[in-house]
């Protein structure tokens, strides 16, 4: 097991990784929004375009949202510990994603 020390700062190195990702995905969707339309095509572009960073910025605040969870499991003592079924998560999983909350059979059952 990794200590969980070092757990901790990459959770928070990865937090603010994704806080700079939306903060990029923020200043693009402004930018956008103030440019000037031309034609209706390029409108359309311009709504698919902001479709996509709409999904990434929904997708990077989830992971914040994950992180932070993860963050108050560790505070609580019970990080690595599947909520659902109270098995200890993997240490290779936890090494892919850190801010996993479910063992991989509970994630998979819940999808
Ligand atoms: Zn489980």
């Amino acid at each position: 097991m990794q200590s969980i020390n070092k757990i901790e700062e990459k959770l928070k190195t990865l937090r603010a990784d994704y806080m700079s990702r939306r903060d990029a995905i923020h200043k693009e969707t402004w930018h956008t929004e103030q440019a000037v339309e031309k034609d209706f095509a390029e409108q359309v572009t311009q709504r698919e375009n902001d479709d996509v960073l709409d999904a990434l910025d929904d997708d990077a605040k989830q992971a914040v949202m994950q992180i932070d969870n993860a963050l108050l499991r560790i505070k609580a003592g019970n990080y690595g510990i599947c909520p659902s079924c109270g098995s200890p998560i993997p240490e290779q999983r936890l090494d892919a994603i850190p801010y996993a909350e479910y063992c991989v059979s509970c994630a998979d059952k819940a999808q």
